[in-house]
């Protein structure tokens, strides 16, 4: 017999758990996980390129512990009158709400979520032995503020997680939920934001509501509409006690110089970096529209992915279009496929492969 992971003396908590496993391959068309899959500009490129160049000449000492310069062009970039002091920054969004998680969750403390959500929440939450509660949603998978309120009263959390736009579904999330939500707890009211640049335009954020909210805590991330997934640089805006807690639980210099120099220059060219985010949108609702005319079910998207139903066997389906180079997201939901909006090409090609198997079956 084999020495396996049962064997070793690891903590009971997490034996017989599945670490995130969405498939990594290598094909044509990658729909999996909702990243950007328009390439950076080249100019924004040769400056990142040329900003990291000058930080390896001083990569023999430590990086600013404080990552001030890429904490001063976050708040910029976010605007809402935030200052380097409300924002925090870590290694992609998912190492920001593991720290969150030191600092406020752990074990005896108690997390309310709201399934269907990202993966990671819960994954996070168990990591940090903090306990992962589950809240019911509303038709739709909207989340009323009556029923969030009655989910934490029902549950009495030390933390509760909203998703908005949620992901996997794309469901907005109305503002007025947090702030019901946060009006009937005394703890942390913490909403991921990965998906905000896909919102309306002329829609509102989280970020509104932070004024004279100690305790709500708002991420966001650059790997999505920023196009910048594989530097890894997620964030929050907070109160700056927030900060203070998580500069207890953070490795001393977890950003790398090399990261804050991409971010900082990548974060120069907002305007450049996000000006693929309307084409998506774009791409968004086509996927939108012509999956309805196919007969499958999208659910309304405020992001830039759509999950829909009507797909009698997803995982039949899942590998058909793989077969044909196109991988799309098989979460498990019955009768649903996720897919990510990709460029034009791209999504001509995932619509052309599934309008073949639908006719076809
Ligand atoms: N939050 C949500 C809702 C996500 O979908 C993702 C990535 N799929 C993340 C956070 C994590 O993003 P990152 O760690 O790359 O910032």
């Amino acid at each position: 017999m084999s020495f396996s992971l049962d064997d070793l003396p690891i903590r009971d908590d997490l034996r017989r758990l599945t670490p995130y496993g969405a498939p990594q391959k290598k094909v044509p068309v990658a729909l999996n996980v909702n990243e950007n899959t328009h390439p950076i500009p080249e100019d924004v490129a040769r400056d990142i390129v040329e900003s990291v160049a000058r930080a390896v000449l001083d990569v023999n000492r430590y990086p600013d512990r404080e990552f001030t310069t890429l904490r001063d062009s976050l708040a910029a970039y976010l605007g809402h009158d935030l200052t380097r002091d409300n924002i925090w920054a870590a290694n992609g969004s998912n190492e920001v709400i593991q720290q969150l998680l030191q600092a406020f969750g752990g074990p005896g403390r108690s997390v309310l979520g709201f399934p269907p959500t990202y993966s990671m929440h819960s994954i996070i939450a168990t990591g940090t032995g903090s306990r992962w509660v589950e809240g019911r949603r509303d038709e739709g998978f909207r989340i009323s503020p009556e029923t969030a309120v009655s989910e934490i009263e029902r549950t009495r959390p030390d933390i509760v997680f909203f998703c908005g736009p949620n992901n996997p579904t794309g469901t907005p999330l109305d503002l007025a939920t947090i702030e019901a939500a946060y009006d009937a707890t005394d703890g942390i009211v913490f909403v991921d934001e990965a998906y905000a640049e896909f919102m309306p335009a002329d829609q509102p954020t989280a970020l509104t509501l932070l004024a004279g909210r100690e305790r709500l805590v708002v991420s966001r991330t650059m790997s999505k509409a920023f196009a910048f997934a594989g530097a890894r640089v997620g964030y929050l805006a907070a109160h700056p006690a927030v900060a203070d807690a998580l500069r207890l639980v953070r490795l001393p210099y977890h950003l790398s110089s090399l990261t804050q120099a991409a971010a900082v220059a990548a974060l120069s060219h907002a305007s450049e970096m996000l000006a693929m985010v309307d084409d998506i949108k774009a791409q968004r609702d086509r996927i939108v529209h012509e999956l309805t005319e196919l007969g499958y079910e999208p659910w309304p998207t405020w992001s830039n992915f759509v999950l829909f139903g009507g797909v009698d066997d997803p995982t039949d389906v899942f590998e058909r279009l793989l077969e044909r180079g196109v991988i799309v997201r098989n979460l498990g939901i019955p009768n649903h496929l996720r897919v990510s909006a990709g460029t034009e090409a791209e999504t001509t090609a995932f619509l052309e492969v599934l309008r073949d198997i639908r006719l076809s079956s």
